[in-house]
């Protein structure tokens, strides 16, 4: 008992035996670096943000110079998805090798770092010369093999926390992405599974309590994604900004301009109208109340 943090899974031991790389060395120590100019774990937060899946490249064009006139850092948007349910129509099925060109057009044209899921190893060669991070999808997140082979491109990496995972079994995730000597890894919460969330709707709980629980044990940078934890738009706007107060290192906001008629996921997209205030108001945040700043 004496060797656990109190009411946690996690021991002491755990620190240097488990996730060595992982873990914090001293109270202050924390992870800074840049990827794509942008600084992580230092005094800005940046914001990803983007469709969920990337459509068609009209639309990865629109929303790259929107998003990035509003404030972005990045632009968000899988070509490579997990979805639930194989049906779809094919019109709007996975835009697969099209979608990462289409976002490689969207990131020359509109010059803004780009960041997208893959899901299976023969297409990291592929994503690794045009994304700037790639993500590894919470339904990934201990597919060992898959991780050491993305760990391997040496391409920052973003690792979202499985819905189900503990923070020592997230933890333990990103020690196998560490391990390969790559150091440019975050982390994301988007949300578990409980049993019982507050309504049908709600499939995920964000668990914002993980950000300072992160924190304590670990210098990587911590991502939040409301928009995949809430999967319910009206609910974004408090969780983005409960996000920003609970200390997170960046934030993942899904952005569509016809939000209802997204392809994946319509129920939680915002447009740019909402982007661009919760934004503006995710700054004020930053700025007055923890002496960062987002834009
Ligand atoms: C996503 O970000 O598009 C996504 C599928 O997220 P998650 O892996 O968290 O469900
Ligand atoms: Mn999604």
């Amino acid at each position: 008992m004496d060797n656990k943090f109190p009411g946690k899974d996690i021991s002491i031991e755990d620190l240097k035996t488990k996730f060595p790389l992982a873990a914090k060395k001293n109270k202050k120590h924390k992870s800074k670096f840049k990827i794509a100019g942008v600084e992580f774990g230092g005094n800005t937060i940046p914001v990803f943000a983007g469709p969920n899946m990337v459509e068609s490249e009209k639309l990865i064009m629109d929303i790259a110079k929107n998003v990035k006139k509003i404030g972005a850092h990045f632009l968000r948007g899988g070509a490579f998805k997990p979805l639930t349910f194989p049906y779809r129509s094919k019109k709007y099925y996975e835009t697969k090798e099209q979608g990462i060109e289409w976002m490689y057009n969207a990131k020359k044209k509109y010059k803004i770092p780009i960041i997208t899921e893959v899901m299976e190893e023969k297409y990291l060669p592929l994503v690794s010369e045009v994304a700037d991070i790639i993500q590894i999808g919470s339904r990934n997140m201990q597919n060992f093999p898959f991780l050491t082979a993305c760990a391997k491109t040496q391409k920052p990496l973003m690792l979202k926390r499985h819905y189900g995972a503990s923070l020592r079994d997230w933890l333990g995730a990103a020690e196998y992405l560490l391990v390969e000597g790559n150091k440019k890894i975050l982390l994301c919460e988007r949300g578990v599974s409980v049993p019982h969330t507050h309504r049908s709707t709600s499939r995920f709980l964000l668990d914002l309590q993980v950000v300072p629980a992160a924190q304590e044990l670990t210098h990587l940078p911590i991502v939040v994604d409301p928009s995949h934890a809430t999967f319910w738009r009206p609910w974004v706007h408090s969780m983005a900004l409960a996000g920003v107060a609970s200390g997170a290192d960046g934030i993942m906001l899904e952005v569509h301009p016809d939000p209802k008629n997204s392809a994946v996921d319509p129920l939680q997209p915002i447009n740019y109208k909402d982007f661009n205030s919760l934004i503006k108001q995710m700054n004020i945040l930053a700025r007055k109340v923890l002496k960062k700043k987002i834009i």
